[in-house]
């Protein structure tokens, strides 16, 4: 019998006597119309394979990879029951068997050769001079950001639009940053991600050994800033992969929430019927969406919707916890079904808070004016654009 801590052997106990009350809510098994893909399913297979009924194999191995980490069976769950976590443990268990599938052992050897999730380098942030980040950030500064992998891979004149953003929210003076090409205490980084998806993959050595890394690059900074709600849920105490706190790490709305009351945006954005999609990191991990509606309702003009299923009932869109790589066509339902609800229910624009969403969501909808993320708000809500001069060749993705 192999053994894991109290609570995941109480949830896995739970779950494989349970009626499946939270069958509806999961997004993977709406997607694939699977029995072995549902909460009561995976968790099932987990307490089987633990006490020796079933072999481990690869096959069942790739099941416990069938789960977003949206934790909306737990929002109906009677016992609290948190399923990632238990699932996480499960796939910490296989990769160390060396039964991970494929598309999570490759994250292992993208973070060893890249410093995060991607096939290649991070683009530069500044290829011919440094005075245009200086200009924007200070190295001096004990409020630090750290950009999403998203949107430093993707996107990475946003990096630049977001250091003079929270320069704006935070009166005018300048704040770190801290991604490769750019560390925040002056020298050098690999990291370009804070590792989550080494958490989950099942890399759990690969996941320590990099937070310990990360933490101990940031642990100068008072305050860590982050739109990655990933990072944001993984570095926080109370979240359930958040444990211990060793740096004080905040999500861009919690602190925009705050200094917004401070800080008034120059033109609230003009949306059409605008919908809010609540992510489920920033809602059932990080508890921000109180914070999330204050935002929106500041950085835009006339009032966004709410879903019928709504903060911690939202349904997932399937960016998350590895699904997008494992289960693509799948996880491209999920992001479908909801602009089908976006549709359905009245709404024209859905608005987002997180970079993995409004690319999923946007993959589905066809246009990028459907999907509107709340960071580009921000900055068009305050006229900012990034200086046109601070990104070399092949600076965008
Ligand atoms: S998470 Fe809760 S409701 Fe869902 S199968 Fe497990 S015990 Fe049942
Ligand atoms: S956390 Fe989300 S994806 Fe995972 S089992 Fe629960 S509802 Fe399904």
């Amino acid at each position: 019998m192999r053994q894991f801590s109290d609570d995941i052997e109480k949830a896995t106990a739970y779950c494989t006597y349970c009626p499946k009350m939270c069958r509806f809510s999961c997004p993977a098994s709406e997607a694939e119309k699977r029995e072995t893909v549902t909460p009561w399913g995976m968790m099932r297979l987990f307490e089987l394979a633990r006490d020796g009924s079933v072999e481990l194999d690869g096959s069942v191995a790739e099941t416990f990879y069938h789960c977003t980490g949206c934790r909306r069976c737990q929002t109906w769950c009677e016992h609290d029951n948190d399923v990632p976590e238990a699932l996480w443990a499960a796939r910490d268990w296989v990769h160390s068997e060396g039964l991970a599938p494929e598309p999570a052992s490759h994250v292992t050897d993208q973070f060893e050769e890249f410093g995060g999730p991607f096939d290649e380098p991070a683009p530069s942030l500044d290829d011919e001079s440094s005075r245009a980040l200086d200009s924007v950030f200070d190295p001096d500064s004990s409020i630090v950001f750290v950009p999403d992998c998203t949107t430093r891979w993707e996107d990475p004149a946003t990096v630049v639009a977001i250091g003079l953003l929270l320069a704006r929210l935070n009166g005018g003076e300048p704040v770190a940053l801290h991604t490769p090409g750019a560390a925040a205490d002056g020298t050098e980084t690999d990291r370009g991600c804070c590792g989550a998806p080494l958490a989950a993959a099942g890399d759990g050595a690969g996941w320590r050994r990099w937070r310990s890394g990360l933490e101990a690059e940031l642990q100068e900074a008072d305050l860590v800033v982050t739109e990655c709600p990933s990072m944001a849920a993984h570095f926080s105490e109370g979240s359930s992969w958040g444990k211990q706190r060793r740096v004080h790490v905040e999500h861009l709305i919690g602190f925009m929430a705050r200094e917004l009351q401070e800080a008034t945006p120059s033109e609230p954005v003009r949306l059409t019927d605008p919908m809010l999609h609540d992510s489920c990191l920033l809602t059932r991990q990080l508890g921000l969406a109180d914070e999330t509606r204050q935002v929106v309702d500041a950085l835009t003009d006339g009032d966004v919707s709410e879903f019928d299923f709504n903060r911690d009932e939202a349904p997932c869109c399937g960016a998350s916890g590895l699904y997008d790589r494992v289960a693509p066509d799948a996880a491209r339902r999920c992001a479908a079904s909801r602009i089908d609800d976006l549709q359905r229910e009245g709404g024209r624009t859905v608005v987002c808070g997180s970079a993995d969403c409004t690319k999923a969501l946007r993959g589905e909808a066809g246009s990028e004016e459907t999907v509107r993320d709340i960071v580009e708000l921000a900055l068009r809500a305050f006229a900012i654009e990034p200086p046109a001069h601070t990104f070399g060749e092949g600076g965008q993705t």
